[in-house]
């Protein structure tokens, strides 16, 4: 990305409510958010989930016998 092009747009660090933070462009100084792509529903669907609760699954697997 050439500089001074767009001498507003600027990398800032956005905050998540979870806590998670994560840099992006934006021409804003700083930037908070309530979901991010750590805690959004959307992203943490049952995928991620499964992976990173394997041992419940297991045992949520054994308690209803499926
Ligand atoms: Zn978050």
């Amino acid at each position: 990305m050439k500089q001074g092009i767009h001498p507003k747009y600027q990398e800032v660090e956005v905050i998540c409510a979870c806590g998670n933070r994560f840099k992006t462009g934006s021409t804003k100084k700083e930037l908070k958010v309530d979901v991010c792509s750590q805690c959004h529903p959307f992203y943490t669907g049952s995928k991620r989930v499964m992976v990173e609760q394997g041992g419940r699954i297991d045992k949520f697997k054994k308690r209803y016998g499926i």
